[in-house]
């Protein structure tokens, strides 16, 4: 690992300046990704300022949603009894992430910033594109099992591997933003960038930026997420859905389906969703849904098998709605 300085602070406008005058410091605050990347000589930092004594771990329930704090730890909101009531899609999403002791110690802003699982991008042995922008991607011949299929380009294939992000992105979530001169409020939906010819941009976060807060819009329906992996904890997913239903007497009035594991970010069913709505809840609506589902799917040369497993996912995950 390269020398690094260290510096706690406890103001959040301090945290947002020194990062602005500096362009080589980096926030930490569970640092359960970042260390990782820094030993494995994949990202380097000359300054971490530690941000974990800013007042920015709140989970407030107010009239129109709920407001969760950037370093809320992933355990707190996923045991939290209000989240489980309303939102069970994120304790679910939660509690199929990582590892107790990784979820006691990792935030949900940092979360939401890890960087992708691909072992080429992790280990500076091989080309990638997202570590060494123009060097090439190793993954596109090499061993692509865990990749994508829907949204990868000619220069990365790798996936987004939050789940947390795939449950957000179901419920339309909002990422509060903060910098020296302005806040701002971004759509999840915006906030991920698809890697084109620029993999090493993965969000629209700028430099000198800080995500404070993620906002949730009230929901009324039932919710749920499902996770596919290669065994049964900490592991990241195959495939995933994330699902919140709004069903009357028996037929769909509204549906949010987003999926994980199958793109660089997480998947919006945008089509898959019209294709449901007004239809009966039964399981020939599912088992049509599904084929929508993956239309656009394109594997990569291992992974083909992601296409039956999405399909079979996304029914077995409305079934249980
Ligand atoms: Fe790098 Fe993306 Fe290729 Fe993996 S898939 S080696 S992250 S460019």
């Amino acid at each position: 690992m390269q020398p690094f300085s260290y510096a706690k602070v406890s103001s959040q406008e301090r945290a947002i300046a020194t990062i602005e005058q500096d362009k080589t410091a980096v926030f930490i605050a569970g640092g359960t990704d970042l260390l990782g990347l820094m030993k494995d000589g994949v990202q380097t930092a000359k300054k971490l300022i530690d941000i974990n004594s800013l007042p920015l771990a709140d989970i407030e329930f107010q009239n129109n949603g709920v407001s969760i704090g950037a370093i809320s730890r992933m355990s707190d909101v996923a045991f939290h009894p209000q989240v489980q009531e309303c939102y069970p899609v994120i304790s679910q999403a939660l509690l199929q992430s990582a590892s107790p002791q990784l979820r006691n110690m990792a935030t949900v802003g940092g979360n939401l910033l890890q960087r992708v699982r691909c072992g080429y991008f992790r280990d500076p042995v091989f080309p990638c594109n997202k570590r060494t922008p123009g060097i090439g991607c190793a993954a596109i011949t090499g061993h692509n099992r865990m990749h994508a299929i829907f949204g990868a380009s000619e220069h990365c294939i790798a996936v987004h591997p939050s789940d947390l992000a795939v449950a957000l992105t179901a419920l339309d979530a909002i990422i509060c933003i903060q910098s020296v001169e302005k806040s701002r409020r971004i759509s999840i939906h915006d906030f991920y960038l698809l890697p084109g010819e620029t993999p090493e941009i993965e969000t629209v976060l700028q430099s000198g930026e800080l995500i404070v807060a993620i906002e949730i819009p009230n929901f009324a329906s039932k919710s749920h997420y499902l996770k596919v992996r290669d065994r049964a904890s900490y592991e990241f997913a195959l495939v995933s859905v994330a699902i919140a239903l709004e069903v009357e007497e028996d037929i769909i009035k509204s549906a949010r389906i987003a999926f994980g594991g199958v793109a660089p970010k997480p998947w919006r069913g945008w089509e898959t969703e019209e294709f449901i709505k007004g239809k009966p809840i039964n399981l020939a609506t599912f088992t049509a849904a599904a084929e929508v589902a993956i239309k656009e799917a394109k594997p990569q040369t291992h992974n083909e098998f992601k296409i039956e497993l999405i399909k079979r996912a996304l029914i077995r995950a409305l079934s249980n709605s």
